[in-house]
């Protein structure tokens, strides 16, 4: 299929078809993982600051709820579509269970660009939507959290509709609530923190370390922008940098705190002088050694992916890489550290996030993220170790672990009558 009309639902099924057979997976198994459990679509009216009333099409999807309720993130994006959502919850109920979390999988979204909307209308959107899916959300039940452009505020008006409808406090029903409504301390920068220790465990499995290594980040929003600060924090050098505005390079480095700077005054990298300016789309063919796609998914398909310079890509972004780019990458020797592993930081703490909401907790920023740490690193060293002994690739290993734990609490609880497979 050419990356043209590959889709990130696609890309998820050929993930679980790949992993089936490495498994040898019962097909009871891989028939209840390849459709969610639930999709819901929605019309939310909102009434627009000229008066005009509009409806926009937002989407909750359940995928499997067999190792807890729902959990995931909201993407409000104009080209989000009801595939894309299917895909990504998939990705939560892996990536939860890679992670060990008492969670399955979930994702809702809202066809939408935030930028083209005021602050009311945003607001009155982000309430619609809550109301519109009350019925099904709920900390035992399905979780709702923040993905692309859905900022700590849409968390806020989220919990204030969702409290304001159960007419009582429940602030464990949405995850990636500013602090002051119950939010976890560390989760606006969890998913590029876990990000960056699953790549130290990483280094060191392999006996290599982060200082003077070069990085190459695709995105610069709160998973590239936090990435870019953390990396360079550990000594690492941020030679370039893209948003959809464009592009820098500098060979010697990139100051990434006047980089954030600039775009916090800005909203885009474009306009920041000192460094070479590139297309966004150049950041693939950069000489680097660990490239981080921050974006969105499918960016690094089979036409860019043999530019790529980078040792180590380390996957920020949900589906960042087609399987065909993957293929050409592992040829050239690239290590791929996938998705599901490298940026499970923020639905991990997300977890914390509602455990402390449940037992009136409140943990500081540094035992949040002593615990991401632990749990990130682990995590990275099981992936690695079941690579290494089966001579399979990081992705394999981590769907086999998280599929597997998966397949064997419906086992257990009787969905599907199979004996386990030889392991
Ligand atoms: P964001 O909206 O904060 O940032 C996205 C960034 O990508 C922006 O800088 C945007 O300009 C850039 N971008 C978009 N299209 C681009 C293109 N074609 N070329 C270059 N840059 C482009 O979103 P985010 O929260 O940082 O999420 C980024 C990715 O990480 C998504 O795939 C998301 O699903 C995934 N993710 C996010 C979290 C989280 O906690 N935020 C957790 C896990 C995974």
């Amino acid at each position: 299929m050419s990356r043209k009309n590959i889709t990130a639902l696609d890309v998820a099924l050929e993930e679980l078809r790949h992993t089936a057979n490495l498994m040898g997976l019962d097909q009871e198994i891989v028939r209840y993982l390849k459709n969610p459990h639930c999709t819901f679509t929605v019309d939310i009216p909102v009434r627009m600051d000229d008066g005009e009333l509009r409806f926009f099409t937002g989407y909750r999807v359940q995928h499997n709820s067999a190792l807890g309720p729902c959990k995931g993130g909201t993407r409000f994006h104009p080209d989000e579509t009801l595939d894309d959502v299917k895909a990504l919850a998939f990705w939560m109920t892996v990536k939860n269970s890679l992670a060990g979390l008492r969670a399955g999988g979930g994702k809702g979204g809202i066809v939408v660009d935030p930028l083209k909307l005021s602050q009311r209308e945003l607001e009155q959107l982000s309430r619609g939507y809550i109301r519109a899916l009350f019925r099904i959300l709920g900390p035992q039940m399905d979780i709702p959290g923040p993905d692309v452009g859905t900022p700590p505020q849409v968390m806020a008006w989220f919990t204030d509709e969702y409290e304001l409808l159960a007419q009582k406090r429940i602030p464990a029903a949405i995850a990636g609530k500013p602090p002051a409504l119950g939010g976890s301390l560390g989760r606006s920068k969890a998913t590029s923190a876990g990000l960056v220790y699953s790549l130290l465990e990483l280094l060191r499995l392999k006996n290599d370390a982060l200082p003077g290594k070069r990085v190459c980040i695709q995105g610069f929003g709160n998973v590239g922008g936090n990435a870019a600060r953390i990396l360079a924090e550990h000594g690492a050098v941020i030679v370039g940098l893209c948003d959809v505005s464009g592009g820098v390079y500098a060979p010697e480095g990139i100051d990434v705190k006047a980089a954030l700077a600039h775009v916090t005054k800005n909203g885009v990298i474009k306009g920041l002088s000192g460094y070479e300016a590139i297309n966004a789309e150049a950041i693939f063919g950069l000489p680097c050694d660990i490239l981080v796609p921050a974006a969105l998914q499918n960016q690094i398909h089979e036409d860019n992916a043999t530019e790529i310079q980078a040792s180590i890509v380390v996957e920020g972004a949900n589906g960042p890489s087609t399987p065909a780019a993957e293929s050409i990458l592992l040829k050239k020797g690239c290590l791929v550290l996938p998705d599901i592993a490298a940026n499970a930081g923020g639905t991990v703490v997300s977890y914390f996030e509602m455990v402390q909401n449940l037992y009136g907790f409140d943990w500081t920023e540094e035992e949040v993220l002593a615990r991401l740490e632990d749990v990130m690193s682990r995590t990275c060293r099981t992936v690695y170790i079941l690579a290494m002994e089966k001579n399979i690739t990081l992705r394999s290993a981590a769907w086999i672990v998280a599929i597997g734990r998966v397949a064997e609490t419906m086992r257990m609880r009787g969905w599907v009558r199979t004996t386990p497979p030889a392991a």
